[in-house]
């Protein structure tokens, strides 16, 4: 069965093969090398000021950065299941909380922030995720982030990039949060969450808040290449097997434009079969079909083709399908998954089968015929 949802991805059989060893202790001159090394490939993701390993998953770093970068009232960003779940978080610490809502194929303006921060000076902290998985949308965060701190210098902005991380180039300059996590775009089992600081994040955060994600206590533990509490070993070090993986591969760069490539040529693939692209500012991460059949389509790519891609959530439910882009994937596996998807259609008596997804995936990808 193929893995084609964003989130959780596959996991390449070489990292599993680096995580099969006997557990390490976690306070052991050895496995402080291995955090020292991965430390430094996370440099070089995040570029941002600091990072930081939480052994949780991705909603365990949007809970600590909200805690610990909000002390007043936060800005959450609702074009999805994720954004809601920043607002959800901020009322769960008794932090005041004000939303912007649209409708999951659209993302926010860069004008709405802007009148809601004017109206609300309360405001000290807004979340956003860079890729809203539920809809499989672009945030454009960069603008906002920058807007924003044209109004209030010291507001900070926490970016989600839980499926953006490793998948396209950030603009980290004026964000102080950047959140990712091990089971999308790192290529990991579940269990791992990271995020970048800014220098004026680590100031906000003083002494912290919180116990387990205090991330004071954290900060001042992981520059020393340990962590407050046990680590997740063997998470990280399927990590350094990862990054060194994507290093070998030619570097995040190569990365990030072996995805976009995949993306586009997915996106025209999907668009010759008369699909309808859901959102309407796609993230690189995903492609998400809205469509009548959509339940339908997914039954038959699972049982008849071994393809196992993801629906839609809520009232979305049965009315979207999303096709995993992030991480390593082998241009073979992509294209079936594409072809998969037309010999759906044809199987329902969409289409007549006649291999056009297969041949504009293939042009695009070998930039051939163009
Ligand atoms: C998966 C995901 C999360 C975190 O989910 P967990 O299940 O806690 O790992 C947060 N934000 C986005 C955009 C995601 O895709």
């Amino acid at each position: 069965m193929l893995l084609f949802t964003p989130g959780p991805t596959p996991v390449p059989q070489n990292v599993r093969n680096a995580m099969s060893d006997e557990t390490m202790h976690h306070r052991t001159p050895e496995f402080e090398a291995i955090f020292e090394q991965t430390r430094s490939h996370l440099f070089k993701l995040f570029k941002t000021d600091e990072v930081i390993m939480l052994a949780s998953s991705g909603t365990g770093a949007m809970e600590a950065a909200v805690i610990n970068l909000c002390h007043n009232t936060l800005l959450s960003i609702n074009s999805g299941k994720f954004g809601e779940r920043f607002g959800k978080i901020a009322l769960a610490h008794g932090l005041k909380n004000v939303e912007i809502k649209n409708e999951w194929d659209t993302p926010a303006s860069v004008e709405a922030v802007v009148d809601a921060l004017k109206a609300n000076p309360e405001i000290d902290a807004i979340a956003i995720q860079i890729s809203e998985s539920a809809g499989g949308l672009r945030h454009s965060v960069e603008e906002i982030a920058a807007a924003a701190k044209e109004i209030n210098p010291q507001i900070m902005i926490i970016a989600d990039g839980i499926t953006a991380v490793g998948v396209e180039p950030i603009d980290v300059n004026n964000i102080d949060a950047l959140l990712a996590g091990s089971q999308k775009a790192l290529m990991l089992p579940p269990g791992l969450s990271l995020l970048g600081l800014s220098n004026a994040a680590i100031k906000k955060i003083g002494a912290g808040k919180g116990y387990y994600l205090n991330l004071a206590s954290e900060i001042k533990k992981q520059k020393q290449n340990t962590t407050a509490y046990t680590a997740a070993t063997t998470l990280t070090i399927g990590l350094l097997e990862v990054l060194e993986t994507i290093e070998a591969d030619g570097g995040v760069d190569a990365l990030y434009r072996r995805t976009q490539t995949r993306a586009e040529a997915v996106t025209a693939a999907l668009q010759a079969l008369d699909l309808h692209i859901y959102p309407t500012r796609p993230a690189p991460s995903m492609t998400t079909i809205d469509d009548a059949d959509a339940s339908a389509i997914r039954k038959i790519l699972k049982e008849d083709f071994d393809v196992n891609v993801a629906g839609g959530q809520d009232h979305l439910k049965g009315k979207i399908f999303r096709i995993n882009q992030m991480g390593l994937i082998n241009d073979y596996e992509m294209a079936w998954v594409v072809n998969a998807v037309e010999l759906a259609l044809a199987k329902i008596g969409r289409r007549v089968y006649d291999g056009t997804a297969n041949r504009i995936f293939n042009e695009i990808t070998f930039k051939m015929g163009k």
